[in-house]
């Protein structure tokens, strides 16, 4: 099929973009890498009046410190995350992920706003977001600015709490805790493919070698990215043992509810959850420095 017709607007300055936003609300739709939003308007998934795109704008592209962190503005090409020095000294768990997604060729015209922004529930970023407890920056001509965690931005399968007339214009990750060991780890059935599971694990350790922090982060098991705030409670203290990974992966995966569907059944999901969990708290442990 072909997209239904649209307009098409080139703005080169975020507030051209802001207005409009502002002007065509429902009927307009920011178009960044392309690489979501195509397929869907030539399958008349989306049938936007105007496309308002993003390529032209200079300013909202880059990577820049911050706090210990990297901020990328929304359009910064995956590609260009994957090669920056700064995100693979500063962000591990990401320099990790973004090799995950797709191929070379997508991630030369993908962007980091366009895939958080579209909030596909396997998608690697959103999970990125949540486990680094990124702050999402969002604007628009009526309500200014605003700034909002994974937890708020993220509302269910392709769904945010982007309003029609806002941009996602930043994507502010903080630096990790010193001695943080971070892992992401996925199971797909081809490379490039959308993985079936993904899980984001950070852990830190304390003088005695037992874990003093720990963060999870599911994806492919929810409509969201799943923080798992109990698991992650009831590992510190916990001295680093195969029997504590192994406990907190059956935790990990206890209350799923996973659809079986052509790649698999649920059970079979949720086992490969649990098994991701225990391999991505293993590496991550190892990394933070756990004696092997
Ligand atoms: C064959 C193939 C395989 C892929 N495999 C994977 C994979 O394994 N993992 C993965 O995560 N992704 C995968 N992708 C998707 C890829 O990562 C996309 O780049 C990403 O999902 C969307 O980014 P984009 O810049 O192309 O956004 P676009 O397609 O341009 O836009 C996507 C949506 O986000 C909105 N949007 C974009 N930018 C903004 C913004 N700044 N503010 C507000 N809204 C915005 C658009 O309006 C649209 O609704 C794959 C894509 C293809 C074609």
């Amino acid at each position: 099929m072909k997209p239904a017709p649209f307009a098409y607007a080139a703005p080169t300055t975020e507030d051209e973009v802001l207005d409009l936003l502002a002007e065509h609300g429902d009927e307009g739709k920011v178009i960044a890498g392309g690489q979501s939003l195509l397929p869907m308007l030539s399958m008349r998934l989306a049938r936007p009046s105007v496309l308002i795109d993003l390529n032209g704008v200079a300013g909202l592209a880059g990577i820049t410190e911050f706090d210990g962190g990297v901020a990328f503005g929304a359009t910064t090409r995956e590609r260009a995350a994957e090669r920056s020095a700064l995100v693979g000294d500063r962000l591990p768990v990401l320099a990790e992920a973004l090799p995950l997604i797709g191929h070379e060729a997508i991630r030369n015209r993908g962007t980091i706003g366009g895939s958080i922004a579209h909030a596909d529930a396997s998608a690697e970023l959103p999970a990125v977001a949540a486990v680094t407890d990124a702050q999402l920056v969002l604007r628009s001509r009526a309500g200014g600015e605003r700034v909002l965690s994974a937890a708020e931005f993220f509302q269910g399968h392709y769904t945010t709490a982007l309003a029609d007339d806002e941009l996602l214009t930043e994507v502010r990750i903080p630096g990790s805790p010193p001695g943080a060991g971070w892992a992401f780890t996925e199971v797909a059935r081809r490379h490039g493919d959308f993985a079936l599971v993904g899980v984001a694990a950070m852990v830190v350790l304390d003088d005695a070698g037992s874990v003093e922090a720990a963060r999870l982060c599911l994806m492919g098991v929810a409509d969201v990215p799943l923080r798992l705030p109990a698991v992650e409670a009831s590992l510190a203290g916990q001295p680093v043992s195969a029997d504590t990974v192994a406990a907190a992966a059956t935790d990990a995966v206890a209350g799923l509810e996973l659809a079986s569907d052509v790649h698999g059944s649920g059970d079979f999901r949720r086992h490969l959850a649990e098994v991701t969990v225990r391999r991505a708290l293993t590496t991550a442990a190892d990394r933070a420095g756990a004696p092997a």
